[in-house]
């Protein structure tokens, strides 16, 4: 699923996160509906982890605006980048100079 990329000479793979501690995904009904004059609504559901609640709110929208019919499921989904191989810390540089004082 994931796609590998290379990149500062490492080979690296963006894939979900699907690590226990990894954020959840959300899920956001938006209208794409317009008014009389042509200007999209935009009004959107809560962002929250329960799909059926988010369709749940375009439900609601449409029975309080039934002329809004069009929606977009926006969706927010944590991804990772791997690395090949873990690269190495960067080096510790000594200060230079004189100590001033
Ligand atoms: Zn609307």
């Amino acid at each position: 699923m994931g796609l590998t990329r290379r990149y500062r000479h490492m080979n690296w793979t963006a894939t979900p996160d699907l690590e226990p501690d990894a954020p959840p995904t959300l899920h956001i009904f938006q209208c794409n509906g317009e008014n009389e004059q042509g200007v999209l609504c935009g009004q959107q559901s809560a962002a929250g982890e329960d799909f059926e609640a988010a369709r749940g709110w375009s439900f609601q929208h449409l029975q309080a605006n039934p002329d809004h019919r069009s929606y977009s499921h926006v969706l927010s989904r944590p991804w990772r980048m791997i690395p090949e191989i873990e690269p190495d810390p960067e080096p510790i540089v000594p200060l230079s100079g004189p100590a001033r004082g």
